[in-house]
């Protein structure tokens, strides 16, 4: 009688895992570009030199390291929301600015006012379904007398989020408009205690309720020690955490795109880094929003006067924003949306 228990135990115990593999195999199935020819167009258009020219300019010394609130971070405000307006993608109705103010009474003691910058591609088909691609556009300022540049940190992911706008905006102009809407947010006062984005989040312009997803990028132009000899990668981090399908999406950007190693060291829930809760994507994921954090680790520059332009692996940037916009691709395009769902 013990042993029939037993091994009906084993039986329903064996029953449900193969029920969960074959979730997860029906649900990387589901998932394919419907036509990866058009997105490899776009892919092609993010460009290293391009890239170039954003790092450096958002990384300028004449910027003074962009401390929230100071007049060399409003500057690059104007920089990031003038590109906007140059490639013709909206400001919000209700910001027709492109600027959030961020108030003084919700930034740490000494800081000056500050703001977001809230640019947007209105879907065709689910226009209220909302896709967020997010990057801090603060770094730390002038310490001791040295410019803190913070080309990696983070003019890397503010050069990411605008050539992504740029190619689907271009996506725009040749008529394949993406059927859900997509936000690019540049957020203040990371550095200072990711104050610009719990800002946004509590007072959201587009509606969370209905936002599917936010990848936020956070350092993506460099390589940290563990990467030293082999540079083909990037960290994963919170893919998982809110919506299998996320992370499988993820997984098939690159699979059919990019070819990166993505690593997911740092998404490890006992990770004493604690990246998860480090960068913007946090405040999303408090408001049940699904998230993906893309990073590069730390390396000898990271906060730094030394995290210069010149040290950035410009090829390897494109490529990570590569993978992001392969991402958001079919993130803002798939007949469903996301599944924000733990298989
Ligand atoms: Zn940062």
């Amino acid at each position: 009688m013990k042993i029939l228990v037993a091994s009906a135990l084993i039986l329903v115990g064996s029953c449900s895992t193969l029920r969960h593999s074959e979730k997860i195999d029906n649900l990387k199935d589901s998932i394919s570009y419907d036509d990866e020819t058009m997105v490899n167009q776009y892919l092609n258009t993010i460009k290293t030199d391009e890239l170039r020219a954003h790092v450096e300019e958002v990384s300028s010394d004449k910027y003074n390291g962009r401390m929230t609130g100071e007049e060399g971070h409003n500057q690059v405000c104007d920089y990031i929301r003038s590109y906007y307006k140059s490639q013709s993608i909206k400001a919000p109705e209700s910001h027709p600015d492109y600027y959030q103010k961020v108030p003084k009474e919700v930034l740490p003691d000494d800081l000056n006012e500050s703001q977001n910058i809230i640019a947007y591609i209105e879907g065709s088909e689910f226009p209220n379904e909302y896709l967020y691609i997010s990057a801090h556009s603060d770094h730390e300022g002038i310490i001791d007398g040295e410019i803190y540049n913070g080309a990696d940190d983070n003019g890397s992911g503010t050069a990411a989020v605008l050539e992504m706008a740029e190619a689907f905006s271009k996506a725009v102009k040749d008529g394949y408009r993406p059927r859900r809407s997509i936000v690019f947010l540049h957020v203040t006062a990371e550095e200072v205690g990711l104050h610009g984005s719990r800002y946004y989040t509590e007072n959201p312009i587009f509606p969370l309720e209905t936002t599917i997803s936010t990848l936020n990028i956070d350092m993506i132009g460099r390589i940290d020690e563990r990467h030293k000899d082999n540079e083909n990668y990037v960290y994963v981090i919170g893919s998982d955490r809110m919506s299998t399908e996320l992370h499988f999406i993820a997984q098939k950007a690159n699979d059919t795109f990019t070819y990166l190693e993505l690593d997911y060291t740092f998404n490890e829930e006992n990770d004493v880094n604690r990246y998860y809760y480090r960068s913007d994507h946090y405040n999303f994921a408090l408001k049940g929003v699904p998230v993906i954090f893309f990073f590069n680790g730390e390396h000898e520059d990271y906060t730094k006067p030394t995290d210069t332009a010149d040290k950035i692996n410009y090829p390897l940037l494109a490529k990570r924003t590569k993978l992001i916009f392969a991402t958001a691709w079919y993130l803002a395009n798939s007949d469903e949306r996301l599944n924000p769902e733990i298989i």
